[in-house]
């Protein structure tokens, strides 16, 4: 067995959370920024330090490789992201990218042998947080999106500038021929930190990742009438937002009732009309996220929204839409079998665990086999600036993500 080590690590992790430091602890590094500019460009330095061919394609994901025993071998790739949402952790994305690196220099250090070129990348705009949507240049790699669409979102920010302005200003941008694809790749590894608590409430090092959740996304909407608020007495009004507050606390206790630990959902965002402190609301549009692994469990929570506009909602309207949904994305059970091999072998206590989060490995998982690695966040936290994971950790996902790309090698 081979290990990662750990001050290198630590070195990694302390020099790539200078960029874009918020000052408080986390980043805020979003895509194609001079941030995430000077992030690459180490990424490029430290890689080209220890020989590695370097390579852009046309969505600016940057690809570091280095040589392999064999000629004519698919390479197998390393790859996670290295922009954040605003103020966001030193760790969610920018992980997978040190683990990655990480790994080839132990392989060069200890020449270790490799019978195929190995591959540490980047990929562009994983986050979507200036551009949407989330895991856009993945999106676009593995035919998920249309790269005309991409090109054309616009800035969260100043609402002007488009992702395809930022990426022809990128010293960063390649050529399309140079794209992850798999006649010249053979798989694909992300290392993660897991973003939830449920690895540190276990006392596991290394979550063994079999699947992305399914997941669907309704607009639940409800229709009453604007009066003042000042003049119309109570049984008079059809009020929207009284209407959706009633909703919610019904979805709450309906979808409880199915007594599922693992489906989580979530109201996240809220749309009051016309939003003013003197006028009755008229429409409340407000979201449903549901996620759980088993189809079946979606319907029957789908299901419970579904029959929302047959009851009575203090006299207003309702209507349920469909925003999107997303099919539970399975990993190749054989990579997987390589990292829950690699973690019992090193003796790095671990465990199987499914993934909420959406991640770049899922759409690559549309065109090669792949699979992810996690490791703990301490209080589960991600997505914020006490996100933390601690340097043993990170490294022990290294190591997993070595002997499990090495198993992958022999094959
Ligand atoms: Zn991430």
């Amino acid at each position: 067995m081979f290990t990662c080590d750990n001050k290198r690590m630590e070195d990694k992790i302390k020099t790539f959370s200078k960029f874009g430091d918020a000052g408080h602890g986390g980043i805020t590094r979003y895509s194609l920024s001079p941030e995430a500019h000077q992030a690459r460009d180490e990424f490029v330095k430290r890689m080209k330090e220890i020989g590695a061919v370097i390579e852009t394609d046309d969505m600016a994901n940057v690809y570091a490789t280095i040589p392999g025993t064999e000629s004519g071998l698919k390479r197998i790739v390393m790859a996670s992201h290295c922009d954040s949402v605003k103020n966001g952790g030193n760790y969610d994305g920018i992980l997978g990218v040190i683990g990655a690196m990480e790994v080839l220099e132990a392989v060069v250090d200890q020449s270790i042998p490799h019978r195929h070129p190995l591959t540490a990348m980047i990929w562009t705009n994983e986050e979507g947080s200036l551009y949407p949507p989330a895991m856009m240049s993945s999106g676009v790699v593995c035919g998920k999106f249309d790269k005309e669409k991409m090109l054309a979102s616009i800035s969260v920010l100043d609402k002007t500038t488009t992702f395809g302005d930022a990426l022809n200003a990128s010293p960063y941008k390649g050529e399309e021929k140079n794209r992850l694809n798999p006649g010249d790749y053979q798989a694909m590894f992300e290392l993660h930190i897991e973003q939830g608590p449920i690895l540190e409430d276990a006392g596991k090092d290394v979550g063994v990742v079999t699947c992305v959740l399914g997941m669907f996304n309704y607009r639940i909407r409800f229709f009453g009438q604007s009066d003042h608020a000042g003049t119309t007495p109570m049984h008079k009004r059809r009020d929207a937002l009284h209407a959706a507050a009633q909703a919610l606390c019904y979805l709450h206790e309906e979808i409880d009732k199915l007594e599922r630990p693992e489906l989580v959902y979530t109201t996240g965002e809220i749309v009051c009309h016309p939003c003013v402190h003197t006028v009755i609301p008229d429409m409340i549009d407000f979201s449903i996220d549901v996620r759980h692994e088993d189809p079946k469990v979606l319907e029957q929570v789908l299901a419970i929204v579904k029959r929302l506009p047959e009851r009575e909602w203090a006299k207003c309207r309702c209507e349920v839409q469909l925003a999107w949904a997303r099919d539970t994305v399975y990993f190749d059970k054989e990579l997987v079998g390589y990292v829950k091999e690699s973690a019992d072998e090193l003796g790095i206590s671990n465990q199987y665990i499914n993934s909420g989060a959406g991640h770049d490995a899922q759409y690559v998982s549309y065109i090669m086999p792949t699979t992810m690695i996690f490791v703990p966040s301490k209080d589960g936290h991600s997505h914020c600036e006490p996100e933390y994971t601690p340097v043993e950790s990170c490294t022990a996902g290294a190591s997993v993500m070595l002997n499990a790309v090495l198993k992958e090698d022999k094959k």
